[in-house]
């Protein structure tokens, strides 16, 4: 028999090397390789920041976790990954929202984005569970072998011996914080538990300085104004680009002025300077639109024009009774704020009755005008 011996062996897409760090390494190194080949393949595409992260989750991440769960990737790689999609996610815009703050739920001012470590040592965890569960199983011997236990004690002492099995390491880390599962605690539940968990442990909440637009304006309820973008009857275009008016991460010629990117502070088509509130409600046609916007807005809530605040655009700290009121005010500001954001020439009276006509119809055309909108949305005639 001349078979020539083999230090390697990839078996169902795994990299099996002679020690557990270079299979990991071997293994998650071309995944990387692939990660960044396809967002560039993307990266032309006309997507809004929602899209993108959907996109990220569904299709670039989707490919690391049939690895993630056998191998949690070194923090190098973690890096890595991390660049590409943020990379990918801003598409070279200047001002962003920090990744720890998009990994954050939407009510909280992220956009719910996975986190693929802590995700990965979830995966782990369970698989390591299940396996316990098992008679006779290899995981077993291992861990008689190195003398512990699954879930461990709080808190989890550190074994010399487990420094060769990485995933064994963080499996009697993390299930040490693990409170356990109840007989009638549905799968689902309990993996968003582990989930929630080791993200909680993995990353000291306390020490991340708050949110930007947290810190500009800490006296208000922020939470309802998140919970007004996501829950608004509008389409996800929209929320997408409310979400980055209210973080304020447009481009404008204040912000790029302040970190030395532009000579001026002026708006291109005024003298004025060039703030998020002068592009929407200051700056040429934007007055005589605003003016009537708040004037419809006045009539819904029956109440005089100069109580509808400009800031409702950035910060839509409102909350108004019954629920139908409420959604057609949001409806049009969110509209407004949309019109004034997407178009880059300078828009005209027609073209923005244009854009609310369209959209009215797409959103009475869904079937649930009477729960969501009641006839509030008739301000706008005759359009
Ligand atoms: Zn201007």
């Amino acid at each position: 028999m001349n078979i020539q011996p083999h230090t390697t062996v990839k078996i169902l897409g795994i990299n099996f090397q002679t020690t557990i760090q270079e299979t990991t390494k071997s293994t998650w190194h071309p995944l990387t390789q692939v990660l960044r080949q396809q967002t560039r393949e993307v990266y032309r595409r006309d997507l809004t920041l929602t899209q993108r992260i959907q996109y990220a989750q569904t299709y670039l991440l989707a490919k690391t976790w049939y690895i993630a769960q056998f191998f949690t990737p070194s923090t190098d790689i973690v890096r890595q990954n991390n660049t590409i999609i943020t990379n990918f996610i801003w598409q070279g815009n200047i001002f962003r929202v920090p990744l720890s703050t998009l990994r954050e739920p939407k009510h909280a001012g992220g956009l719910d984005l996975i986190d693929p470590l802590a995700k990965s040592r979830a995966m782990c965890l369970l698989r390591i569970q299940e396996q316990i569960s098992k008679q006779d199983t290899t995981i077993n011997e291992l861990l008689k072998l190195c003398k512990i236990t699954i879930p461990s004690q709080n808190p989890p002492r550190k074994h010399a011996i487990m420094n060769k099995h990485a995933y064994l390491q963080y499996a009697h880390y993390d299930s040490a914080y693990l409170a356990p599962r109840s007989p009638r605690e549905p799968t689902i539940t309990y993996k968003k538990r582990i989930y929630s968990t080791i993200k909680m442990t993995l990353y000291d909440r306390y020490a991340v300085a708050p949110m930007r637009v947290i810190r500009t304006w800490p006296r208000i309820n922020w939470t309802l104004i998140w919970n007004n973008i996501w829950q608004a009857p509008i389409p996800l275009r929209f929320k997408s680009t409310w979400y980055e008016i209210v973080h304020d991460i447009k481009t404008t010629k204040q912000r790029l002025h302040a970190i030395n990117l532009a000579p001026t502070d002026n708006c291109v088509h005024c003298s004025q300077t060039d703030t998020l509130q002068h592009r929407l409600t200051q700056c040429g046609d934007a007055t005589t639109q605003w003016l009537w916007t708040r004037g419809k807005i006045a009539q819904i809530l029956r109440t005089n024009p100069s109580n509808v605040s400009p800031d409702w655009l950035q910060r839509p700290c409102i909350q108004y009774w019954p629920r139908q009121k409420h959604n057609a005010v949001l409806w049009i500001l969110a509209s407004f704020v949309t019109f004034r954001t997407e178009r880059e020439h300078t828009p005209n009276m027609q073209n923005y009755f244009d854009f609310l006509r369209r959209n009215r119809w797409k959103t009475y055309r869904q079937g649930t005008r009477p729960q969501l909108l009641g006839n509030y949305l008739e301000v706008l005639d005759p359009l």
